[in-house]
């Protein structure tokens, strides 16, 4: 298989594996047990929590594992909407993690201001604070986008946020190992390890020290009593040398997929008419690549190079039997029928420039065959 799909979801790496396998074997003790198994465990959790602290540079006891960035998201959102009742602004291109937790809320009487993009995928700090009003209580813009890779100005938003005295939470699933993630991104912020190579099922919430955020899961005393349930520490500590690995070689893996990355559109481009890169060219995720096929469907692009053993994706979802064009680029002003004739292709570690080659002909192929309906 020609994995390009790295932006849905990572393979474990064998660190990592190697890393989490005492604590689902010998160590398999209850982390928050009195014995020694139990001491053990709830020690590894403690050093990855350290450590995770550590390389995004703020304090452990603003970190709160949780099953994922999506329950990392709703937490963060609904954790202050309940202790603040406060309006929230979100940008028009989050994560459903977000959105449809705001849908939610807005059932619960909540009051929620969407903020577009402009045509290049971005969210300006000028828009955000337009939308902003004296009892905005939860702004929420990504560091970057999962579908066009776009990077957002957080830094930018995060300061005017912060001259305001309002909450700013930043979901950096898809930033976290490729950009610089600390505490100046974000009072919030989320990541998930099977993004960076861990495993699926834990992720991680940074709440800055001294915000009011109401528990999400109740239950047990876990996570300082504000997240019930058994702690999952194989995962935790998967997650905790994931982050290390990445943070460790970033800068090079991060030029190595660009190279991958710009090969592939570059070709695509010159070989093939009417294809066009959606988002900004330069300020995007080193990995993504998401391209619009003119008078040409993604499904089918993505169900052809499926058969020839190429994972890619789309940014549409199935509801209710029907393909809805993605919510980001119709954000962006994109047409339905550019939304559903576009392809995500994201590169990771493992890709090598004879996938490029490879799938560069298969398109080549696919897409005449198609347009001459075939
Ligand atoms: N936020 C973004 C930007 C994502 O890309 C994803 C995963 O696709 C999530 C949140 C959800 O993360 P998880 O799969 O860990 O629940």
């Amino acid at each position: 298989m020609i994995y390009l799909d790295h932006a849905a979801t990572t393979k474990t790496d064998e660190k990592v594996l190697s890393a989490m396998m005492p604590y689902l074997t010998d160590v398999f003790g209850n982390a928050s047990a009195q014995y020694e198994a139990g001491r053990r465990a709830a020690g590894a959790v403690s050093a990855a929590r350290d450590e995770i602290a550590s390389l995004l540079g703020v304090g452990s006891e603003e970190i709160y594992f949780t099953s994922g960035g999506t329950e990392a998201d709703n937490w963060a959102l609904r954790g202050i909407y309940s202790a603040t009742r406060g309006h929230i602004v979100l940008s028009a291109i989050e994560h459903p993690a977000l959105l449809s937790c705001a849908e939610d809320l807005v059932k619960e009487g909540a009051d929620v201001t969407l903020v577009s993009p402009d045509a290049d995928g971005r969210v300006s700090a000028d828009a955000v604070r337009k939308a902003m009003r004296d009892d905005t209580a939860f702004v929420g813009v990504m560091a970057a986008n999962n579908e066009t890779g776009v990077v957002q100005p957080v830094s930018e938003i995060a300061a005017m946020c912060g001259e305001r005295g309002v909450f700013f939470f930043s979901d950096c699933v898809q930033a976290v190992g490729v950009l610089p993630v600390n505490r100046g991104t974000a009072d919030g912020f989320s990541f998930s390890a099977h993004k960076i190579y861990g495993p699926k099922g834990v992720g991680v919430l940074r709440i800055k020290k001294g915000v009011r955020i109401n528990r999400f899961v109740a239950g047990g005393r876990q996570e300082r009593n504000q997240r019930g349930g058994t702690t999952n520490v194989a995962g935790i500590v998967g997650c905790a040398k994931a982050l290390e690995i990445a943070e460790k070689n970033r800068e090079k893996n991060n030029a190595e997929i660009a190279a991958l990355r710009d090969a592939f559109v570059e070709g695509l481009l010159a070989k093939i008419p009417g294809t066009h890169l959606n988002g900004d060219r330069k300020g995007r995720l080193p990995s993504n690549a998401n391209i619009r096929f003119d008078g040409v469907s993604g499904e089918q692009i993505l169900m052809l190079l499926d058969a020839r053993g190429v994972a890619v994706s789309t940014g549409s979802a199935c509801a209710a039997g029907a393909v809805e064009p993605s919510h980001v680029l119709m954000a962006m002003g994109l047409s339905e029928t550019e939304a559903k004739s576009s392809v995500r292709f994201s590169f990771g570690r493992e890709n090598t420039r004879e996938d490029v080659e490879k799938v560069l002909s298969y398109l080549t192929e696919i897409v005449s065959s198609l347009r001459a309906g075939r």
